[in-house]
């Protein structure tokens, strides 16, 4: 036999095989007719939906669907029974099957659904997958790509990720939207005289202040080493300036690195910008508020520069 006959003409497998794949399989799979009562569950079905098969027989799908989706349900199926594809695949973050299971709980399930035309009729087989694993590695697979794992904030790659949706709804609205750098004054001489594990606890303690300084809506991010970024909706300058301040003038007062048996002083700067033009580019806004910490860093630091006219928050009052 060569191997282009192998690929052409499949050995027929027996009919015993085929219902001891489907017996022994971890899928679970469901036979549905074309009104959507079940004829057939494997036994997998039970570890997914707390049934056993045998009672879903006879029954219609809807009691493994939660009571919000039952409504839809016929109609999902029919769009498939009418529809040009025999299969449809399920199984992503977006998009899923909610499955309702006997003691009332939800499972995510990946599904398979095919349609056949048999000599009874329209059936469709599900063969269905917990996904919830699956859903709670890429949730936890996100989160570290998102996070800074020293401070516990969103990194750079999630700010710039998130903070374009929150400008481009600013813009929608005609709203304001403020933007500031705070860089921690003389950091590395921290480094130097205490240690790098000190210098670490520093920014943690910082970027809990500044973490308490937020409020729902704002976007906060360690933009990195000793740099934090806080876009702000809706935000106008004198706001954002103020927030800023407070910020500023807390560091200023309070003792750092006390879990490593320290009282230390810090003092920190801050760039805050407020954009209100349509066009304007979260890097464009990024390179003022960078413009005006610089500017805060020359004038002496421990101070909030606003964009602009370079004026610092007394020159406000
Ligand atoms: P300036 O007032 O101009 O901001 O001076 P600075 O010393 O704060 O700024 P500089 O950029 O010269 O130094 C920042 C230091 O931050 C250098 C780097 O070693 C340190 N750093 C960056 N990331 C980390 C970190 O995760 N942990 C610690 N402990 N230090 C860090
Ligand atoms: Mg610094
Ligand atoms: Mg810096």
């Amino acid at each position: 036999m060569t191997i282009a006959s192998i690929g052409t003409s499949p050995p027929s497998l027996s009919d015993d095989l085929f219902r001891k794949i489907v017996t022994e399989m971890e899928d679970g799979i469901i036979v549905l007719d074309e009104r959507g009562v079940i004829l057939f569950c494997n036994a997998s079905v039970e570890d997914l939906f707390l049934h056993a098969p045998e009672s879903l027989v006879g029954q219609p799908l809807e009691v493994v669907l939660p009571p919000r989706s039952r409504k839809n349900h016929h109609q999902h199926l029919s769009g498939f029974a009418n529809g040009p594809a025999d299969a449809r695949y399920m199984g992503s973050r977006n998009s899923f099957i909610v499955g309702y299971r006997a003691d009332g709980t939800e499972v995510n399930l990946g599904a398979t659904i095919l349609r056949m035309l048999t000599e009874d009729g329209l059936i469709f087989v599900a063969v269905l997958r917990d996904l919830t694993e699956r859903h709670g590695y890429q949730y936890q697979l996100e989160q570290l790509a998102n996070t800074d794992p020293l401070s516990g904030l969103n990194n750079r790659r999630a700010f710039t990720n998130l903070a374009s949706r929150h400008i481009a709804r600013c813009r929608e609205i005609h709203a304001p939207v403020s933007l500031t750098l705070f860089d921690v004054d003389h950091f590395k001489s921290i480094n130097d005289r205490y240690g790098h594990d000190i210098g670490d606890t520093v920014i943690c303690e910082f970027a809990n202040l500044l973490k308490s300084a937020t409020q729902a809506g704002d976007l906060l991010a360690r933009w990195g080493g000793e740099e934090f970024i806080l876009l702000m909706p809706e935000a106008n300058l004198v706001r954002s300036g103020a927030i800023a301040e407070m910020v500023r003038r807390n560091v200023q007062v309070l003792e750092f690195g006390q879990p490593n048996g320290l009282n230390l002083r810090i003092t920190v700067s801050a760039g805050v910008i407020c954009s209100t033009e349509a066009d304007e580019t979260l890097d464009n806004m990024i390179r003022r508020s960078d413009h005006a910490l610089y500017a805060a860093k020359e004038g002496g630091r421990n101070r909030v520069t606003l964009a602009g006219p370079r004026q610092t928050l007394a020159a406000l009052a």
